[in-house]
């Protein structure tokens, strides 16, 4: 028998389900309408994750057909040394703590030469708080980096380390960023977002800035024509109304600024840290986060299945419950290494693309603002 077409999948299985509550919200997304808090709360609550599968695999392929992304990264971590402490984190170390470094420049560049041979088209840059390190050195090091590798994009910097710099530097966020992006950054990750309720911050990462001013930082971003990701930590003391209560600031705020090109559900990882007696998520806590972000963010474009925090395995499932996006290479991954993460720590290229054809999807490797990259064994053209 021939193979029924991938992006025929929604339209050759029949909706089912035997959750009332998800029926009025089935309506909605073959109609393209918005769903409500109500709703978010709803998908969370039910069971049924083949009809949610469903729904989120429609919208997906309503945006993207199969078109599915990746793209060829390194991850810097300048410096694991942090004031804050989190409870969620296993990365961050005192000054004086055993594992502790902070590169030094030269250093971060070697970091950044290093590696395949493929030409890498982003630079990942995110570390610690530093007590002592001046903002100078942030933008030596992105400055740095763009004068030796001035094809790469850098993604760079948490909302977190912006507004850290900022008080720091004795600069208002707006100075800051702009400060950043004369250096070369090009756009922001999307971390530190962790769970925005109160409540739950309070535990997990009392040092870090609020949700509010993690929402104002990426508002200010967005303006100055910084794109930037969202993230969203799950799987440790948020319930249902924390994770719908944090999409929806996600969505309004974009709604404002168009400034989030993905969102990246990130599962907690409690080895090594203060909360290790959290049991890890499940796979179907994964699928069903992934799926209920697809039908929420209906105005962001892209849901990431990052596979370093997911498995490969679950990463590529998740293809078919909403998401279109794999993540990268990543070479050289340490935060989640560090929090017990047993995947590798980097792929290759080749690989990631198994993984999305043999979901019966098309993968397209990208830039980090989602243009499609031709490649040949050493250079990279992006189609603008
Ligand atoms: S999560 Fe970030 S801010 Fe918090 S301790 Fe770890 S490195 Fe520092």
């Amino acid at each position: 028998m021939p193979e029924t077409p991938a992006s025929q999948a929604s339209k050759v299985h029949e909706f089912q389900t035997d959750d009332a509550r998800l029926r009025p919200i089935y309506d909605k997304v073959v109609a393209t309408e918005r769903l409500s808090a109500d709703d978010a709360l709803a998908l969370y609550q039910s069971k049924d994750i083949l009809a949610m599968g469903w729904m989120a695999n429609h919208v997906r392929e309503r945006m993207h057909g199969d078109k599915t992304y990746f793209n060829v990264n390194r991850h810097i971590n300048p410096t694991n040394v942090c004031v804050a402490y989190c409870r969620l984190c296993a990365f961050g170390r005192k000054k004086d703590a055993p594992g502790a470094y902070t590169m030094a420049l030269e250093e971060a560049f070697q970091t950044a030469a290093s590696g395949y041979s493929e030409a890498v088209t982003e630079f990942h840059i995110v570390g610690g708080l530093h007590p002592d390190l001046p903002f100078e050195y942030f933008l030596d090091l992105t400055k740095g980096l763009k004068e030796r590798f001035p094809q790469v994009h850098l993604k760079a910097f948490t909302m977190v380390e912006v507004a850290f710099l900022a008080k720091r530097a004795k600069l208002s966020i707006r100075d800051t960023l702009i400060a950043m992006k004369n250096a070369g950054v090009d756009s922001l990750p999307g971390g530190g977002a962790e769970i925005f309720a109160e409540r739950v911050r309070h535990i997990i990462c009392d040092h870090k800035i609020d949700g509010s001013q993690w929402l104002e930082t990426a508002k200010i971003a967005h303006e100055l024509g910084l794109k930037s990701n969202a993230t969203m930590l799950y799987g440790h003391l948020e319930n249902d109304e924390d994770r719908v209560d944090h999409l929806m600031k996600l969505r309004d705020l974009q709604d404002q600024t168009g400034g989030f090109q993905t969102f990246i559900p990130l599962a907690f990882h409690p080895d090594n840290t203060p909360l290790s007696h959290i049991p890890w998520t499940t796979g179907f806590t994964d699928i069903k986060q992934i799926a209920v972000s697809r039908l929420v963010l209906d105005n962001f474009a892209h849901i990431k299945a990052y596979w370093q925090m997911l498995t490969p395995k679950i990463a590529q499932i998740s293809l078919r419950f909403g998401s279109d996006d794999l993540d990268g290479t990543v070479i050289e991954e340490k935060i989640y290494h560090d929090a017990g993460a047993e995947t590798p720590q980097g792929m290759r290229r080749q690989e990631l693309m198994r993984l999305i054809t043999q979901a019966g999807r098309e993968p397209i490797e990208r830039d980090t603002l989602y243009r499609p990259v031709t490649r040949t064994e050493t250079t990279f053209t992006v189609a603008v």
